[in-house]
């Protein structure tokens, strides 16, 4: 089957439509039905009691911040809380589930008809994503394959782990708005708390659903389930993989069968893995152990007082109080702490009496986040601090340097540390703003480059450019631009 990406640039004709169930491992200290603690790494088989490995008998007690996380949750993506929501069995079996079932949420689940905002291209307003459901159930164990020679075996410390399923509706069209729903869905469960959402270690955990369908149609096509997406990245190449070969099946006169299928990170391809199953394979009725799950409005009250401030009202905030654009406040707000060390920059200066918050977000983006992906760190792991950064920013703005010569402080700063103004005055790099030093400088420069002075003079204006670099270079980039640009226009053009 071909899989370039030119049959695909040849289906314009197609539509791709997605749904993402994104299951959130919730970041409770113990687990959902009774009180094992959901520790990750421990050895095997330790974490666990007779409800985990379900003894007969044994029965489950719901765990009260796993209701509050999965509320948090739901009011986060504006959704309903529902008063009175239930559980229920979803049975199969599978070895690294020991009850046979699967304690979840199915006709009453505790969250519906939620949305979340996102902006995946920065011309186009914001489009709307439906959540049709967030409920909550039980995760399994691990059935493990190597350690024991010869044996398959299985660690069930994982059983009882509470798990939020966020199910959108089929709104995305592409893989580029499926990777930004998840960055925006990963953004609030890390703000709320509720889940890590790491993505490699299946804490977050996403499974995409995706049909293709010719433009205009309004009836959806066979969909596929892909699995073992492990990465937004990986979401996003299985879904545009499995859209060409859909297309592809369909050109080809075949037909789209619903299956799962494993996606392949390696070989950047996906294989049938088995047949889905539809809800009704799975004969859910109501979990007979737990009472129905009953909500007051003022619980829901309290919780709602306790949310911290979310990406979108702190984006608007940022917007506001700082004059960001709001393609930089949705940069800083893709992390709280991301967020918090821009703020914290943003105070210092002024606090330094020289603020200039449109310049701290620039170095918090452009050259701190460019110098922290490179070396792979996050911004808690920053080897600059806020003030560090914050008086570099303040001696760009008070003149004392240029932006050149702050980008080589900030370097020695990021692999030796320092106090920025030490290093200033260690190294002599403050900003000649002696206007007679410029002066002879530019005089130097303008008798080197004769030819293209006469150039400029002749009306072409971009020789300034070079000519002013050759001035900064003079001068060891110390020089005030502004400066240099004032005193070579006013030479050149005296001497007409
Ligand atoms: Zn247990």
């Amino acid at each position: 089957m071909s899989q370039d990406m030119s049959s695909f640039a040849g289906t314009d004709r197609y539509e791709i439509v997605v749904g993402l169930e994104v299951h959130a491992q919730m970041r409770t200290q113990s687990k959902i039905f009774c009180g094992c603690p959901t520790r990750f790494g421990a050895a095997a088989n330790t974490q666990i009691c007779p409800v985990c490995a379900a003894f007969p008998g044994v029965l489950p007690v719901l765990n009260r911040e796993v209701v509050n996380m999965a509320i948090k949750t739901g009011l986060a993506i504006h959704g309903q809380v529902r008063l009175l929501s239930e559980f229920s069995r979803k049975n199969y079996f599978y070895p690294d589930l020991p009850a046979g079932y699967q304690i979840s949420q199915y006709e009453l689940p505790i969250v519906e008809h939620g949305h979340l905002l996102i902006t995946p291209t920065a011309d186009l307003p914001p489009k709307r994503i439906g959540i049709t459901r967030i409920h909550i159930e039980v995760d399994a164990g691990k059935s493990m394959h190597e350690g024991i020679q010869g044996a398959s075996w299985v660690d069930l410390n994982r059983t009882g782990t509470p798990l939020m399923e966020i199910v959108s509706e089929p709104d995305l069209r592409s893989a580029l708005e499926a990777g930004e729903y998840l960055k925006k869905l990963r953004a609030i469960v890390r703000y709320l708390g509720v889940c890590d959402g790491n993505m490699e270690e299946g804490s977050f955990r996403c499974d995409a659903n995706v049909s293709v369908r010719l433009r205009g149609e309004s009836r959806l096509g066979t969909r596929c389930e892909l699995k073992n997406l492990n990465s937004i990245r990986n979401v996003m190449r299985a879904i545009d993989y499995e859209a060409v070969r859909q297309i592809d099946l369909i050109e080809s006169g075949e037909r789209v069968i619903q299956e799962s299928r494993l996606w392949n990170a390696d070989l950047n391809s996906s294989r049938s893995m088995r047949g889905k199953e539809d809800a009704h394979d799975y004969r859910y009725f109501p979990e007979p152990d737990l009472p129905p799950l009953r909500i007051s409005a003022a619980r829901i009250e309290s919780v709602a007082a306790s949310m911290p401030e979310l990406p979108d009202a702190k984006a608007t905030r940022l917007q506001t109080e700082y004059q960001l654009s709001e393609y930089d406040a949705g940069v800083l707000t893709a992390s709280q702490a991301l967020a918090d060390y821009f703020e914290a920059v943003a105070r210092y200066t002024a606090e330094l009496g020289h603020p200039n918050p449109k310049m701290a977000a620039n170095w918090v983006i452009g050259e701190l986040g460019g110098r922290l992906n490179k070396d792979n760190l996050e911004i808690q792991q920053s080897p600059i601090s806020v003030q560090q950064l914050g008086k570099l920013v303040a001696m760009i703005q008070q003149g004392v340097i240029s932006g050149k010569i702050a980008k080589e402080i900030f370097e020695t700063l990021f692999t030796d540390g320092g106090d920025p103004q030490h290093i200033v005055e260690q190294k002599g790099l403050q900003q000649v703003t002696d206007s007679a030093a410029i002066e002879e400088a530019v005089e130097q420069v303008l008798a080197t480059y004769p030819e293209d002075v006469a150039q400029y003079r002749a009306g072409k204006g971009k020789v300034l450019g070079f000519l002013v670099g050759q001035i900064m270079k003079a001068t060891q980039g110390k020089a005030n631009p502004a400066l240099v640009n004032q005193l070579l226009r006013a030479k050149l053009d005296k001497r007409l």
